[in-house]
């Protein structure tokens, strides 16, 4: 069988055109919309009748037009079967979970998460909606079977943990999650375009919109993808946590994502090729690098199973300086000397962006389970932008590291 092309999946979908034939789809901006026949409001009301099938969109908060087709563009470059939009990350998050679980019910995550995802499960869920997280070391498969229990609803990773950079092995936990009637949930932020979760056994991907698949850094945005089921549910009227909870994305962030996504393999490639060029050359000089396209990386096997090679292995490496006070060192003289690239949290920008996890998006996990996650205090995290030339930024990383002492002339 052909193997699945996120690209072509993207260019198959069915063109949206603007209202007077433009080639970009129009901003729909209204926040309720007419029903025809008002014979038709119930049905619309009790779901029977969707956009597609003779009803209306019936709200804002519920489906937009623009909103919908950007869903649709992300559930195809995921190989999902629909996908719908949020206002955030988090949101796209934490919705999933609470339509998963009820009060009572157990997730198993793995430690080594987004900061806020962390928070989320560590403190927010147990605290408000009484859901417990057992956290574990997801690249241990015999510690995630034994975290499981009754009630356990969800298995939640990230494809490439943030920020230790290894890499889930997907089957064998869709594996895990099925035989005990879980969902494995996966956050795919890192690797729009080189992972398709769902097609190695997950059954919900979550995206930040907000990192790579948007690109631009300007717009916070999420988004769900998943079975057409499980979309609709999180849009009932009575039980679902976009339509009651209410993080909807903007039409208008909708319209600016969708201009950017023809771009996203482009830019994937050249996030990759760039990181893959800087982690070999850092290698050789013996730096403290991870990332998963070096072959000394524990799961580049795995990565080279499970990723689509067009697009590599991602744009974003991390070097341990061994103490915060060096990793701050670093990452000024970088932006300040330089303007090799900027400190900042977030990802995926054209820029170069840097941080130093432990003191920033990884801040949220107490210091004992930085340690157990792996998470060493002068770790810097860097986004690996593709602004200038290549060699232009080498050499200014060069210069610092030699400047540093890290390495000789
Ligand atoms: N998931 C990952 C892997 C992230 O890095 C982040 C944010 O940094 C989020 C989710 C949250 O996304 P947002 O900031 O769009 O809410």
């Amino acid at each position: 069988m052909k193997p699945f092309n996120p690209i072509e999946a993207l260019a198959a979908l069915r063109h949206e055109f603007g209202e007077h034939g433009g080639v970009n789809m129009s901003v729909e901006e209204s926040t309720t919309f007419t029903v025809h026949d008002s014979s038709t409001m119930p049905k619309i009301f009790h779901g029977e009748l969707s956009p597609e099938i003779g009803g209306c969109y019936l709200y804002g908060r519920h489906f937009n037009p623009t909103v919908y087709a950007l869903g649709r563009q992300i559930a195809a470059i995921e190989g999902a079967e629909a996908g719908y939009c949020t206002s955030s990350g988090m949101a796209a998050i934490s919705a999933t979970l609470l339509q998963l679980c009820n009060a009572g019910d157990h997730i198993v995550a793995e430690r080594s998460v987004y900061g806020g995802t962390f928070a989320l499960l560590h403190e927010y869920l147990p605290a408000k909606a009484g859901i417990e997280t057992t956290f574990v070391d997801v690249f241990d498969l015999a510690s995630v079977e034994a975290a499981f229990r009754t009630g356990t609803k969800v298995l939640y990773c990230e494809t490439v943990s943030n920020p230790t950079l290894r890499i889930a092995d997907l089957p064998r936990l869709a594996d895990i999650a099925h035989r005990h009637a879980a969902t494995l949930v996966v956050d795919n932020t890192f690797t729009p375009l080189i992972a398709a979760p769902l097609l190695h056994g997950a059954d919900v991907v979550v995206h930040s919109v907000t990192k790579f698949l948007n690109g631009a850094s300007d717009h916070i945005a999420g988004a769900i993808c998943g079975s057409h089921e499980f979309i609709a549910s999180l849009m009932d009227l009575h039980t679902g946590s976009l339509m009651l909870l209410g993080p909807t994305m903007d039409p208008q962030v909708a319209f600016d994502v969708s201009l950017r996504l023809p771009h996203l393999g482009i830019r994937m490639r050249e996030h990759s090729a760039r990181a893959q060029v800087f982690s070999e050359r850092l290698h050789a000089l013996r730096q403290p690098i991870v990332y998963p396209g070096l072959p000394c990386h524990p799961d580049h096997e795995l990565g080279r199973r499970l990723f689509n090679p067009e697009f590599g292995f991602g744009g974003i490496f991390t070097l341990d300086l061994g103490t915060p006070e060096r990793a701050f060192e670093f990452m000024d003289l970088l932006q300040n000397e330089h303007r090799f690239g900027y400190v900042a949290v977030s990802l995926g920008f054209s820029d170069t962006l840097m941080s130093c996890s432990a003191a920033s998006t990884s801040s949220e996990m107490p210091i004992e389970e930085l340690a157990r996650a792996g998470i060493q205090p002068g770790l810097v995290r860097m986004s690996i932008g593709y602004t200038g030339s290549l060699e232009q930024r080498w050499e200014q990383l060069h210069s610092i590291l030699i400047r540093m002492k890290l390495c000789s002339a």
